[in-house]
This record gives structure tokens, C-alpha cells and sequence, in this order.
């Protein structure tokens, strides 16, 4: 209102003195000049109302804006200089001069502190783009302009490059949700701070990546930053509602040897960090042979995401020999890749990546889903066959998967005791709560819990106590010795009693002999599992070679030999 109306006022004004200077009747000082007062005052009522009503709006002008509000006092100052020059000429009244001098007094004043507002905005929206808002470090745009003036300072002539990346982040942030994953990025960042020196630029590039470009610092000194910049992110972090375990992969990138400016930098650091990833160093400094590998690389993880939805994956079974019967009830879930050139690829060659590159989860899913697949088909033909497929250790903390696998279990009408899972002591290691957590879960709907390659794992056996479990896999490290080496022996024996009085069932794994097979016999081991019986085959090769063995029970029942494997 206060707007139109002084608009209003000031046009009506305008109008009629237009109409009067037309027609020669216009005279000064009459109440028409009031109305151009009226007007101005009732426009500036409502700039006024404006500024207390929405004071955020009027405070996030745009620069444009910004600078229109400058137009006033420039106009002001303007027409009070007019004033004055024109009364150097034409005799003015003495009131009017000094409002012209004071206008221009107070519009000097007024530009002054609009100049500074104005800059103090474009201050502070250079800050907002330069820094991340999550960690509030630096952000890349802000690592480009500071190490571009960095780079090209004659001064600095030894500088590094740091590329870190966060191992199984996307693990974190898919099992735990991304307000976790914020939480450990602010406390990444904050723990690297703590440890550079205040010359040095860290910044966050995005997602789990941060750079550090040091300050005067050559080969020894970059590995040395990255030695002690890894250990201090190897201590545990402490987020809201779990203590999690976190590493980091570093690569280095030297100035002015791998590049001469931020961008070469930036990405030969990058490819070194991959390198650092996949050879499981942790840290690599750049070279040249570097390149290719990335490449390679890059395909293959690729390759690896169309594997996973193009049914490229494929599962072999391998018999678990009930020792006291001779009969097979379980048999486990072992992956394979059929690579479109490379031929059938085993877990050695593709597993570390698929963990590297965040795709452990998806993997697991499709195993589970084409082993269950095939549990469902054998239970169909009468064959109640148990599955036992494997977890990574960084399955642990994927607290959806007891919910998931209840309800892949129930879509294919099968009983939870159809189902093993496998996992190692390395599960167990960081975070034990959590990890109790997702097998009890599993456990208590009746999915079977098996510890793989027991015996390697360096964590306490308290967790034997504790854990709900139902079968120990003995490495098959304890148990190729067994026959020639007495104490090997032994250790297998104390290993079945141990497992036996902790009412488990003790499977033995890499039973490649009959005299193994003999042995384990004789010291009352539940299950053997080795090539000696069968390598993983196919679940078609699998159900041939069960076919004969049931051929080969009956007869030896007719017969009344003892059952023989060769
Ligand atoms: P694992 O769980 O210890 O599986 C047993 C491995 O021992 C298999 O190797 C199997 O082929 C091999 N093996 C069986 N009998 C014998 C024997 O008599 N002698 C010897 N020397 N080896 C024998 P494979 O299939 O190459 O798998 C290697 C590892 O990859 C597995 O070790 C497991 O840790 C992992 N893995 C396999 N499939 C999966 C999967 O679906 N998910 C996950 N997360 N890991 C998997
Ligand atoms: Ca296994
Ligand atoms: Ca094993």
C-alpha cells in the first residue's frame, strides 16, 4: 500500500505539474512541492517496513542489487553538486546551498559504508564457495586458487601432493547411513588438521577424498607426513552410537616431478592412490608405470559392475562329507566369475576389488540369491541340501542383511536351517557389539553360523564364549600336516575336543588325501571338506557326482563293505 500510494502521490504530482508548466501557470513554492515530499517519504516508509518484515531477504541482496542500492546516494551527490555549480551562477537562496553542501556531506558518508556492505558480501559468498560446508575445511575450487598461487611461487620450490581416500567408506555410509558417514568425515577431517603443520593445505575434494599439498616437502618428507597422517587415522573413531575402525589409502604426487600444475597433480596423486589400494600398501608415491595400471584397473572395476548385473557370476558347491555317515548334507557357496575373456576367474583374482570398490555388498546379495536359488531347487527334488555361503568382514557391519536374508529364506519357501553362513575371525575384529548383533539375529531365525578358516584369525577366542555359533572350519593349514607331522596332529585332536566341548561341530577344511580323510575319521571330526572328495563343481556336476555316491552307498550297504572313496 504505502508503495502504490507514494508512487500514486508522486505521478499525480508529476502530472499536474506538467499540465501547469503547459499551460504558463506553474508557480514555485506552492503545497504541489509537498506532494513530491509525500510521496519520497511514503517509498521510504515502506523501504523501512520492508527491512524489519523480512530482514533475511533484504540481507541476501544480490551483488546487482547490491549495487542499485548505491544508485541513491551517486544520484544524491550528483544533483547536490548541480545545486552548487548552478549557484555560481544563478543566485540561490543561502538555505538551499547548504542543504546541496550538507547533501553531499551526508551522501559521501552514506556510499562509503554501502561500499564496505557490498564488500563485506562478496567476502563472504568467496568464503561460502571456497569452503565445504560439511568439514568446513577448504574445498576443491579452494585447493585450486590457493595451490595455483602456491605452485607458481618461485619461493616454494619442493611441494607434495597428498591424495587420501577412506577405505570402505561406501560400506560405512550403506550399512550405517550417511549421518554416520558425516560424522566420521568431520572427525577425519578435523584428526588430519590436527596433525599437518599450519602452512600445509588441506582441503576435502568431495565424497571421501581429502589433498593435502605440502609445504617444502620432497620424497622423504611426503612419506613421512603420509606414515604419521595414516597412523593417526588408524585410531578407533568414536561416533555417536559405535566405535568404528577406519584406514585410509594415500597416493604422492610430487612437485615438480609428476606435474606442474594442480590439475596433473590432482590426478597423477590419484592414480597413485589406487595403486596404493589395490597392492594393499596403503600409500604409494607416483610413477610413470603407474598409468597403465590405472587404466587396467578402472576397467576391470567396470567390467566387475556389469559381472554383478549380467549374471556373470557364477556359484560352484563343494561337499561337506558327514564323517560319521558318509552322507552330504551341506555343501558351500564358492564364487566364480565367468569373464567374457578372461575365461573362469576364482575369488583370488577379482575379490580385493570387489571389497575396494564397494561392491562386496552387491556381491553378497547375488551369491546369497543364486545359492538359495539352488537350495530351493535341490529341496524341490528331495534333496534338502544346506548352503553355506561366505561373508566378508566387512559385511559386519551391515545391519539389514539378518532382515534381508529372512526374507530371501521366505520368498523361496525355504527353512532357515537351508542356510549357513560362513564368516571369519576378521568379521568378529572391529566392532564385537555390532557383529553380536547381526548373528544373533541370523541365529536366533535359524540361519546356521559357521567361524571359516579357524585358527588364522589373531582376535581372543573369548569370542567363542560369547558368539552365537554353530560350527568351527579348521584352516587348512592345521590340516595339510596332519600326517606327517605328529604336533599337527595334536593340534587337530585338541582343536575337535575344543569345538566339541563348546557343543560345536568341528569341519575340517583342504582334505586333500585319504590318509587325512583317515585320520580326521579316527579322531571323530564331524564333517571333511577337500578335493580328495571333490573339488566345487557346479551345481549340475555336483548332482551327478552326489547321484553315484548314493549308488555307491546302497551297494556297499548290500554288500556290507565299508563305504570307499577311490
Ligand atoms: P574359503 O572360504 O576358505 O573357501 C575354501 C577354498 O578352499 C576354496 O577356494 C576352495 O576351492 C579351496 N579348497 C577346497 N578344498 C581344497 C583342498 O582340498 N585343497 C586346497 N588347497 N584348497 C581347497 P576358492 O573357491 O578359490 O575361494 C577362495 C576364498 O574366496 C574362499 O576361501 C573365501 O574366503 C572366498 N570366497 C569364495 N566365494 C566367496 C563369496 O561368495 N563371498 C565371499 N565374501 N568370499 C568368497
Ligand atoms: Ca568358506
Ligand atoms: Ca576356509
Amino acid at each position: 500500500m504505502l508503495l502504490f500510494v507514494g508512487l500514486l502521490v508522486f505521478a499525480a504530482a508529476d502530472v499536474v505539474y506538467a499540465l501547469q508548466v503547459n499551460a504558463n501557470t506553474y508557480v514555485r513554492g506552492t503545497p504541489l512541492a509537498a506532494a513530491w515530499a509525500i510521496g519520497l517519504a511514503l517509498l521510504a516508509l515502506w523501504v523501512d517496513g520492508m527491512e524489519r518484515t523480512h530482514p533475511a531477504a533484504v540481507s541476501e541482496t544480490s551483488p546487482a542489487t547490491g549495487r542499485a542500492a548505491l544508485m541513491v546516494p551517486v544520484v544524491a551527490t550528483a544533483a547536490g553538486l548541480g545545486v552548487l555549480l548552478v549557484s555560481s551562477r544563478v543566485p540561490l537562496s543561502t538555505l538551499s546551498v547548504a542543504l546541496a553542501g550538507a547533501t553531499l556531506v551526508a551522501a559521501t558518508a552514506r556510499t562509503q559504508v554501502a561500499f564496505r556492505q557490498v564488500a563485506w558480501m562478496a567476502h563472504l559468498r568467496r568464503m561460502a564457495s571456497a569452503t565445504d560446508d560439511l568439514t568446513g575445511l577448504p574445498n576443491r575450487r579452494a585447493l585450486h586458487v590457493e595451490g595455483h598461487t602456491r605452485l607458481a611461487d618461485p619461493e616454494r620450490c619442493r611441494q607434495s601432493l597428498l591424495m587420501l581416500d577412506l577405505d570402505k567408506f561406501k560400506e560405512v555410509n550403506d550399512s550405517l547411513g550417511h549421518h554416520a558417514g558425516d560424522q566420521l568425515l568431520v572427525q577425519v577431517g578435523a584428526r588430519l588438521r590436527e596433525h599437518l603443520r599450519p602452512g600445509d593445505l588441506l582441503a576435502r575434494l568431495g565424497g571421501d577424498e581429502f589433498a593435502v599439498l605440502l609445504e617444502d616437502a620432497g620424497h622423504t618428507e611426503a612419506i613421512d607426513v603420509t606414515v604419521k597422517l595414516r597412523a593417526a587415522l588408524a585410531e578407533p573413531f568414536a561416533l555417536e552410537d559405535i566405535t568404528l575402525h577406519t584406514s585410509v589409502s594415500v597416493g604422492i604426487a610430487l612437485f615438480p616431478d609428476h606435474g606442474l600444475d594442480l590439475s596433473s597433480l590432482l590426478r597423477t596423486a590419484d592414480i597413485a592412490m589406487y595403486k596404493a589400494k589395490t597392492s594393499g600398501r596403503g600409500q604409494h608415491v607416483y610413477n610413470t608405470a603407474d598409468d597403465t595400471d590405472a587404466t587396467t584397473r578402472l576397467k576391470t572395476v567396470e567390467e566387475l559392475r556389469t559381472a554383478l548385473t549380467t549374471d556373470q557370476l557364477v556359484v560352484h558347491y563343494q561337499p561337506k562329507i558327514d564323517l560319521d555317515s558318509g552322507e552330504v548334507r551341506n555343501v558351500e557357496a564358492l564364487v566364480r566369475w565367468d569373464h567374457p575373456t578372461r575365461g573362469l576367474l576364482y575369488p583370488d583374482a577379482f575379490l580385493a576389488l570387489v571389497e575396494e570398490s564397494g561392491l562386496m555388498r552387491t556381491l553378497t546379495r547375488v551369491v546369497l540369491q543364486v545359492a538359495l536359488d539352488q537350495a530351493a531347487v535341490w529341496h524341490a527334488e528331495g534333496r534338502p541340501l544346506t548352503v553355506a555361503v561366505n561373508l566378508s568382514g566387512s559385511t559386519m557391519i551391515d545391519i539389514s542383511l539378518p532382515d534381508e536374508v529372512a526374507a530371501m529364506l521366505t520368498v523361496r519357501n525355504l527353512p532357515p536351517g537351508a542356510l549357513q553362513l560362513e564368516i571369519t575371525e576378521e568379521f568378529l575384529m572391529a566392532d564385537r557389539d555390532r557383529a553380536r548383533n547381526i548373528l544373533t539375529r541370523l541365529r536366533s531365525s535359524g540361519v546356521q553360523i559357521s567361524i571359516d578358516d579357524f585358527g588364522t584369525g589373531y582376535s581372543s577366542l573369548s569370542y567363542l564364549r560369547d558368539l552365537p555359533l554353530d560350527e568351527l572350519k579348521l584352516d587348512r593349514s592345521f590340516v595339510f600336516p596332519m600326517v606327517d607331522d605328529a604336533r599337527a596332529a595334536a593340534l587337530v585332536a585338541s582343536t575337535i575336543g575344543l569345538a566339541h566341548s563348546l557343543g560345536l561341530r568341528l569341519v575340517a577344511e583342504g582334505v586333500e588325501t585319504k590318509a587325512a580323510y583317515t585320520e580326521l575319521v579316527r579322531l571323530g571330526c564331524d564333517q571333511a571338506q577337500g578335493y580328495y572328495m571333490s573339488r566345487p563343481v557346479p551345481a549340475a556336476e555336483l548332482d551327478l557326482w552326489l547321484s553315484a555316491r548314493d549308488v555307491a552307498h546302497e551297494l556297499t550297504e548290500m554288500t556290507g563293505l565299508l563305504p570307499t572313496l577311490d
